[in-house]
């Protein structure tokens, strides 16, 4: 039984709240349930934390960072040696609950267990990662030396598309460098990101350093102008975002926003015709259409065109199902109202006079009629003003575009507003260059179809994908979540030369 739940087995579990190192059950009236996407099963009920609670959560924060920000480095890392190692042990059985309340495969909710995992795994280095710098001699026996200090009780707001490895990109490098954390999960899918809190605590964690509350706008809204909150990571949607970023930064928080995105994978004529199919297919219809990084936009050049027929027959061949049942590749989209806009989406292509070369708004999974499944959608003659271009479905529809050349499709690429990632597949060295050094997007993959850096980069997603200056995870986030602190310093001897008072600004 989950720490994080009520054994009660009479009613449905009751997710808790984590205050204080202490599993509390909410006393709010808010509810809401999370919903097994495939069958509709109510699996579990969260709650929306009330002001109090939420004030409780970030003074525990307070507290606790009194202690936590000169504890040890290296028995901070060993907290995070701990973690790596139950997140490792325990992965199967999480993948179980993350795949029953997201949708997503086993396979897939183990490889978003495991790109966290990748992150715990690096929070290990944090040694010499937060290491200042030094210089010698900066003036007559004058050192320089910087200090990396941890910046107090920090915040994290996630979505739902990753509820392992998001919450992973977040509250263990927030910890490690120092800081005291609250995390607020995704409401819709809170269970197996509960699950890697309670691994937290049981490898070592202190209480009040990582807290939890749950909710939706009100609680987030309270974590982004409470003034103890020093940091705010939040990974969502470009409406969300850009609120958090507002109001946080009006509250005078750091933040880092990473949003929404239209990820364009450009294909040339000279691409391994194979492999570039596959990973369009892949990375388009993979999670059912619902990652940051999912190709939705194909944009063939030249006698690419001619791979259109190939690439539907490849995609209609996928197996949509549950995420539970072996052999899925598409499992249901997170809610009835996701499905709901995806199917208005796709409508609107239709409307709007875009070719539907493939429909997966009529699929029907046997056994589980009440899922929230919509099939591979596929489209072509698609233009720029359409909203299935403009907008980010967020869903298994892959839109393709035509064009001439690689300078059309880089010129089309950059004028879209979003810059999370692209990718370009080709056998030519020149394009690829070229591509890598014109285009405006933050991620960039060459026969990559969604380049995700592994933590020891950083997460560099760009333009209307990204707010605030540094990202997720690797240097960058070790500079989001401590401050520079420079110290210059000079020692006298007892018997050190009088040299008088200087009254300029220079040191000597
Ligand atoms: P969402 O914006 O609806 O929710 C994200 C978080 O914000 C949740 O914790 C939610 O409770 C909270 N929230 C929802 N409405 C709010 C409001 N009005 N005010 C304050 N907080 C609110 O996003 P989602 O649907 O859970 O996730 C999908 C989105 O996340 C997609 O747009 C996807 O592209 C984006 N995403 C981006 C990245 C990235 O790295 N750029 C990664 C994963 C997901």
């Amino acid at each position: 039984m989950n720490a994080s739940l009520t054994p009660d087995q009479t009613k449905v579990e009751q997710v808790k709240l984590l205050i204080d190192g202490q599993w509390v059950e909410s006393k709010t009236s808010e509810w809401r349930d999370v919903v097994n996407p495939a069958t509709q099963q109510v699996l579990a009920r969260v709650p929306f934390a009330t002001a109090e609670e939420v004030d409780a959560a970030i003074a525990a924060g307070q507290r606790a960072f009194k202690t936590w920000r000169d504890t040890p480095i290296g028995a901070r890392m060993r907290i995070m040696l701990k973690l790596q190692a139950l997140i490792r042990e325990h992965s199967k059985r999480i993948a179980v609950v993350l795949s029953a309340e997201q949708g997503k495969t086993i396979a897939d909710a183990e490889g978003d267990i495991f790109r966290g995992l990748e992150v715990v795994e690096h929070a290990c280095s944090i040694g010499s990662l937060q290491m200042g710098e030094f210089a010698e001699n900066v003036a007559g026996g004058v050192d320089t030396y910087t200090l990396r200090q941890p910046i107090g009780v920090c915040a994290g707001i996630t979505p739902f598309n990753f509820p392992a490895m998001i919450p992973l990109w977040m509250f263990p490098m927030a910890i490690v460098c120092g800081n005291t954390f609250v995390l607020k999960p995704s409401e819709q899918d809170p269970l197996s990101t509960m699950m890697l809190v309670e691994l937290a605590m049981e490898a070592g964690v202190p209480a009040g350093v990582l807290n939890v509350v749950h909710g939706g706008k009100q609680v987030v809204d309270a974590l982004c102008t409470h003034t103890d909150i020093k940091a705010i990571s939040f990974v969502g949607s470009t409406e969300v975002g850009t609120h958090v970023y507002n109001l946080a930064g009006q509250h005078g928080k750091r933040v880092q926003s990473m949003m929404g995105a239209k990820n364009h994978a450009v294909v040339l004529p000279d691409a391994n015709r194979t492999q570039t199919l596959n990973a369009l297919v892949g990375a388009g219809f993979g999670a059912a259409g619902q990652r940051c990084m999912a190709t939705s936009v194909a944009v063939l050049v030249g006698k690419a065109r001619e791979w259109l027929p190939e690439l539907k027959e490849l995609a209609a061949n996928l197996k949509v199902n549950a995420g539970s049942e072996p052999g899925t590749d598409v499992g249901p989209l997170i809610s009835k109202r996701a499905k709901e806009r995806v199917l208005g989406l796709i409508e609107s292509g239709i409307k709007e006079g875009a070719k539907l070369e493939l429909d997966g708004r009529d699929v029907s999974v046997p056994g589980y009629e009440q899922g929230n499944f919509v099939g591979p959608t596929l489209f072509s003659g698609v233009t720029t003003d359409m909203q299935i271009y403009t907008q980010e479905i967020f869903g298994p529809v892959l839109v393709v575009l035509e064009v001439d050349t690689l300078d059309e499709a880089i010129a089309l690429v950059n004028r879209n507003p979003f810059g999370n990632g692209t990718g370009l597949f080709t056998q030519s060295g020149a394009a690829a260059r070229k591509f890598q050094n014109e285009i405006d997007v933050g991620q960039v993959g060459i026969n990559i179809p969604i380049p995700v850096p592994v933590p020891f980069f950083s997460f560099t997603g760009s333009r209307g994908s990204k707010l605030g200056d540094l990202g997720p995870y690797g240097k960058q986030v070790v500079q989001f979540y401590t401050q520079t602190k420079t110290v210059t310093s000079r020692w006298f001897d007892d018997d050190s030369v009088n040299d008088g008072v200087n009254t300029t600004i220079s040191l000597r």
